[in-house]
């Protein structure tokens, strides 16, 4: 199976190649477009700087047929993928973190704000400094936590760090060596899917868990689960057998439990099971597209789109990819790095008037999918993805998961993280 999924790795990151090629006989049609940059090719604006956003801007700026803006906050980039090995004092953040000057290379013009609106009918993202026009929109913000779910969140919010974004692995490692340190409760929450990366709360609770025997803490972990089992439930039996074998003493496994409020001064989390007192907190809360989806009526709790091209069923310009959409699809790096290739693509095509619509009933695959659920420093849990969808008919998801945690595992999520690093930011 390693050999089958490096291979697909490989195929999808070689993608960008062919991107290339195709584009270099084309002739851009830019008189077509509303809104043409100076140099007369279209112009593309890309929402994002993670995962979707990078496989996006990099293959358009690749073709150099179009203008790319990158809109992104933040100086470098810093990946949630492989945090677990930061949160347990294997790798140093510099590890997960890289800067984003590969992409001023290749002619993206990088712009260091936010976007807070994005007016439709006039085809401009609104930041706080300007308007940037746009003849197609990308958009690849990633998630914001719903707060509200969980009364008493939004006043403990600086003492409950949720870690599943970029930039908020400093305060969640506080928070493990505090209980490191110290012992007594860590609590960690799984809320109920779609939540980004589904094995993450277990994985972080292994991983914890193994430092409390290396380390001799004295306490326990107690993971409040919103579900019956380890999710994706592929995923479930090799999971609760890690934690059995592993960690019977140093995790105590509460699956079918809600959170119902927080208390962070007193650190007391109310469940549907009763009050429990903590130490150290990682409440995972549940998750939506961020509120300028929302507003631009994009979609609800996440972004409507058509599949398989990923344009919003709304406005045929804007593309909404990553962990923002509202599809059966994983919410994996993966997933939303080989999307923001496929949406160059299309738009690229598009603009040449050269997209090709399948008529319905037509098979087609869709991104493929890999998340690791590390078990021990050297130990992984592989989960394969593959979905597919005949036109007209919801996808499916076809899954391979290693039946048993595994060194080659370990090994292969390490490879594939540096793989996918380089393919962003090499
Ligand atoms: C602990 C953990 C482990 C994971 N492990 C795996 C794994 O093994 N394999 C895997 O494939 N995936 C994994 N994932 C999931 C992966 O991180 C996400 O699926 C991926 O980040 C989604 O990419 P995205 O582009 O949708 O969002 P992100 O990568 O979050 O990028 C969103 C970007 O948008 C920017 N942004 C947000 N709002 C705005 C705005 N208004 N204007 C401008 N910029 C904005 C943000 O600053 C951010 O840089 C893991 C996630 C976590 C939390």
């Amino acid at each position: 199976m390693q050999n089958y999924v490096n291979n697909h790795l490989q195929n999808h990151l070689n993608r960008r190649l062919i991107l290339q090629s195709a584009a270099a006989g084309l002739t851009v049609l830019a008189a077509g477009c509303a809104t043409s940059a100076k140099d007369g090719r279209p112009r593309v604006v890309v929402i994002g700087g993670g995962w979707g956003g990078m496989g996006a801007a990099r293959a358009l700026a690749e073709s150099n047929k179009v203008a790319v803006t990158l809109l992104e906050p933040n100086e470098s980039f810093i990946s949630c993928p492989m945090s677990a090995l930061f949160y347990a004092g294997h790798e140093q953040l510099s590890y997960l973190q890289r800067s984003y000057a590969p992409l001023d290379k290749l002619g993206i013009r990088r712009v260091r704000e936010r976007a807070i609106g994005i007016d439709r009918a006039a085809q401009m993202v609104v930041t706080a400094t300007q308007k940037l026009p746009y003849d197609f929109l990308v958009l690849s913000p990633g998630i914001e936590y719903m707060e509200e779910s969980l009364p008493g969140y939004a006043q403990g919010r600086d003492q409950l760090p949720v870690g599943f974004r970029a930039f908020e692995q400093l305060a969640v490692k506080q928070q493990i060596d505090t209980f490191l340190s110290q012992g007594g409760n860590m609590v960690i929450t799984a809320p109920k899917p779609p939540y980004r990366c589904p094995p993450a709360p277990y994985e972080r609770a292994m991983m914890v868990a193994e430092q409390m025997k290396l380390r001799g803490t004295k306490g326990k972990i107690i993971l409040i689960d919103a579900n019956p089992n380890p999710m994706p439930p592929p995923i479930a039996k090799p999971v609760l057998h890690a934690m059995q074998s592993l960690y019977a003493d140093q995790i105590e496994y509460m699956p079918n439990t809600e959170m119902r409020s927080v208390d962070a001064a007193r650190k007391v989390l109310s469940t549907s099971k009763g009050d429990i007192s903590y130490r150290a907190a990682n409440i995972v809360l549940p998750m939506r597209a961020p509120s300028l989806i929302r507003e631009a009526k994009l979609g609800e709790r996440w972004a409507s789109i058509k599949l398989p091209t990923f344009q919003s069923s709304a406005d045929d310009k804007i593309y909404v990819i990553g962990d923002s959409v509202g599809t059966p699809l994983p919410m994996s790096g993966h997933v939303a790095f080989s999307t923001g290739q496929q949406v160059a693509n299309d738009i690229l095509a598009t603009i040449l008037g050269k997209a090709v619509r399948q008529p319905l009933g037509t098979e087609v695959t869709l991104p493929a999918g890999i998340c690791w659920c590390k078990v021990t420093k050297s130990n992984a849990i592989m989960i394969y993805v593959t979905p597919s969808m005949e036109i007209g008919q919801p996808p499916k998801n076809k899954f391979q998961v290693d039946p048993q945690h595994n060194p080659a595992s370990g090994k292969a999520s390490r490879d594939w993280a540096q793989s996918m690093w380089n393919a962003m930011l090499g």
